[in-house]
């Protein structure tokens, strides 16, 4: 039998305001994407009511409430999805379909 060993961690932490892979992490330690990773969670609240303190952890990030103790991370966006209309640093691509270029070549002629 051959047992392979996993190498390391390779789980990905996806970015808590959009959901694509976090490959960076914002200034709070939160795994975000590179979109994101500028945008801070604050005065994020808990179900309860309280603010929620958010937290980096080896696992990676979560948030703590005075009263409820740990929360899901995800469960705190959720919670809190006025977050989500933050503005993004990113600019989303509009594909442009106008390629019609018209040059009058007639006009041209009046400058001469
Ligand atoms: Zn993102
Ligand atoms: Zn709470």
């Amino acid at each position: 039998m051959h047992f392979r060993k996993r190498y390391g961690e390779s789980r990905m932490d996806s970015c808590p305001f959009c959901g694509k892979p976090a490959t960076s992490k914002n200034p709070q330690g939160v795994p975000a994407c590179i979109a994101h990773r500028k945008l801070m969670l604050d005065g994020l609240r808990c179900a309860c009511g309280s603010f929620l303190e958010v937290m980096a952890g080896k696992w990676g990030a979560y948030c703590r409430c005075p009263k409820c103790g740990n929360v899901n991370f995800k469960r705190a966006v959720e919670m809190n999805p006025q977050l989500l209309k933050q503005p993004a640093t990113e600019q989303p691509k509009v594909p442009e379909k106008k390629k019609e270029i018209v040059i009058r070549s007639d006009e041209l002629h009046l400058y001469y």
